[in-house]
């Protein structure tokens, strides 16, 4: 304590506040059970004998005791002590060889006492008093503190004293770049900061600063999180971790006082990585309204861009952070010298999915029947931690199938449980409901198979699923589209209006089994309009910007009402047009719907090549 500690990993930051707590309370006891005795406590005052004799005579002694080597008296001062009761003073002497003493001693009707009040040797009372207790409270205090560590993160987690900040702080990381696959152009950006780490002073001799921080962005799963230990892997450099969401707290300045925690640490240790996860948390823009505004945030934000400019670059302390918000970051933040890197880390495309369900393959024992390629064909849009979930589904379901290996089948099935939830085989649907359901399916079939720029049918069933999907038809492409075309678009819309149109022409009703399909129907529609300048109405006017393109991409209009009214009627056009060719379709193929209906509502689930080739099949005569 007091002195200057070694700057280690291991001692600086094993000082938790109930250390400081301990100490506090070790004061407070000292000072309750011995400082105020100690002031109350006797000095033992030593006279001659002549004087004992004389404060006999007197008669002011009260009580008496004696051993070989002394006697000990007491005499009232005629006060009282804190207590209330008569304060003596305690004195002692030599024994003389006095005969009649006891005699002289009845008559002053003073007392015989058995105890001689014992005075220590300085030396040990101090230490019994003073050290002794301090040593049992440290112990105590330390032991606690250790205990409260371990509970509160495995061992990883280090607990300041200023901020009680949880950093996790790993020596290696263990994870390389051949852990992330895909995302060639993000690993390549990252290259150079891992060389960096490797060799600081290969760029410091030429005089060269690499970027302080580097921002990770993508949309949730894609990996920024695991690419960044990535770099610390490959590096072989300690990887410091706090997510943006610890740092804010309830009382103001603490995020403050972790950010300068956080940096402290790293500096000790560099190179390093520092990385901060969802980093929008406290990075968001400081617009100044009253009430969004948040002291903490802006202080803690503060904090980290004065941390940022203050260090130095050449160390080989490297930031790294990662959001899927990267347009509400405050613009300070991304000024040079600061996170001036920005990293894409995109939705891997149809290569990147197989590389991904390959990694993860790894794990899990395959039989010789999967094709990852079909996989990853399906599932347009999935993130890496999405194909990561499929094939444990995949695995687990293997499991409860009582078998050793994962089969394509399992594979399949998963990909359908991420996307429409589990079978819910105890759901009872009557006869009709599910007749309409299966029409319903067919109605998009049909419509997507007649069209030129729709993907090919690829499954159809009415097993209804836990996410309320009562049942579904599944397009998937033969190889991955980059561009959406006006065509297709159209294409897409026709088709998802084809279930309603089927329950139109057959059962001469409608129902609210369409729901979905008008929600996604209208969006590709209105997309058209406001964003793919698609209508002749409005040419090539953006009408509407996306705000955050990684998270569903909310869009916020930016129009007159007056357009905003015929963007809407533009959309209502367009739809209507889109499920009046469907109505047509269908009724040019009528026989086949019901033909292919029927053979659905016997099956429950059909292929799409069992699907394409009733479709084909000449009629029979
Ligand atoms: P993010 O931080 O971008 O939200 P994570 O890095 O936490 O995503 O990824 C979550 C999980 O998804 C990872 O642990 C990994 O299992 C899987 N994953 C995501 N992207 C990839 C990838 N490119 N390669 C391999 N696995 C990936
Ligand atoms: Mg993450
Ligand atoms: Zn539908």
């Amino acid at each position: 304590m007091g002195l200057k500690d070694d700057g280690g990993l291991k001692k600086g930051p094993r000082k938790p506040f109930i250390f400081y707590y301990s100490i506090v309370l070790i004061l407070m006891i000292i000072f309750n059970s011995m400082a105020v005795p100690w002031l109350q406590s006797k000095s033992v005052i030593e006279v001659p004998y002549s004087t004992f004799l004389e404060m006999l005579e007197e008669g002011k002694i009260q009580s008496v005791a004696r051993t070989n080597t002394e006697i000990q008296f007491k005499s009232d001062t005629g006060k009282t002590n804190l207590e209330g009761k008569p304060d003596y003073e305690v004195y002692k002497t030599g024994p003389w060889p006095d005969e009649g003493l006891t005699d002289r001693l009845l008559e002053k009707n003073v007392q015989f006492e058995e105890t001689i009040v014992k005075q220590m040797s300085p030396m040990i009372s101090f230490l019994l008093t003073w050290i002794f207790p301090i040593l049992i409270f440290v112990f105590l205090g330390n032991f606690l503190s250790g205990q409260m560590q371990k509970r509160m993160g495995g061992g990883n987690a280090m607990t300041f004293g200023k901020s009680n900040a949880k950093i996790y702080a790993e020596s290696e990381t263990g994870k390389t770049f051949r852990d992330v696959a895909g995302q060639e152009e993000a690993k390549e950006a990252l290259k150079e900061i891992v060389d960096f780490l490797h060799n600081p002073k290969k760029y410091a001799d030429i005089g060269a600063t690499l970027p302080k921080g580097a921002l990770l962005v993508g949309p949730p799963g894609t990996g920024k999180t695991l690419l960044a230990r990535a770099v610390a892997g490959e590096a072989h450099v300690p990887f410091f971790s706090i997510s943006g969401s610890e740092f804010v707290e309830m009382f103001v300045g603490m995020g403050a006082a972790k950010v300068r925690d956080l940096f402290k640490q790293a500096t000790e240790k560099a190179p390093c990585i520092v990385f901060i996860d969802e980093i929008d948390t406290i990075g968001k823009k400081r617009d100044g309204h009253g009430f969004s505004g948040n002291d903490e945030r802006e202080q803690t934000l503060n904090q980290l861009l004065a941390e940022m400019d203050g260090f130095d670059g050449k160390k080989g302390v490297v930031i790294l952070a990662a959001t899927n918000r990267p347009d509400s970051l405050d613009k300070a933040l991304l000024r040079p010298g600061r996170f001036d890197r920005r990293i894409p880390v995109e939705l891997p495309d149809l290569n990147g999915r197989e590389a991904i369900l390959k990694v993860h393959g790894k794990n899990v024992k395959l039989s010789d029947d999967v094709d990852f390629r079909g996989i990853a064909l399906a599932t347009a849009g999935a993130s890496g931690a999405d194909l990561a979930n499929i094939v444990n589904e995949a695995a687990l379901r293997a499991v409860r199938m009582g078998r050793h290996t994962v089969g394509q089948r399992d594979l399949e099935e998963s990909v359908e449980v991420v996307i429409a939830g589990y079978q819910r085989k105890d759901a009872s649907i009557n006869v009709n409901e599910r007749k309409i359901i299966a029409y319903h399916e067919v109605g998009h079939a049909l419509v997507a198979a007649s069209q030129n720029d729709s993907a090919p049918v690829h499954k159809i069933t009415i097993i209804p699923r836990t996410s309320g999907a009562l049942g579904y038809t599944m397009q998937v492409d033969e190889e991955e589209r980059h561009l959406l075309t006006k065509d297709a678009a159209l294409s897409k819309i026709a088709t998802f209006t084809g279930g309603r149109a089927a329950e139109e022409l057959v059962f001469n009703t409608v129902t609210s089994g369409a729901a979905n399909d008008i929600e996604q129907a209208t969006r590709i529609a209105r997309a058209m309009v406001t964003r793919y300048g698609m209508s002749d109405e409005f040419d090539m006017v953006a009408l509407e910007t996306v705000t955050n393109q990684y998270l569903g991409g909310d869009t916020s209009l930016s129009c007159s009402s007056k357009t905003a009214k015929k963007i809407d009627d533009e959309v209502i056009r367009i739809i209507r047009e889109q499920h009046q060719k469907a109505l047509k379709i269908l009724k040019d193929n009528e026989k086949k719907l019901h033909e292919i209906a029927e053979y659905l509502l016997e099956r429950e689930t059909i292929t799409g090549e069992e699907f394409m080739e009733i479709f084909r099949r000449e009629p029979a005569v």
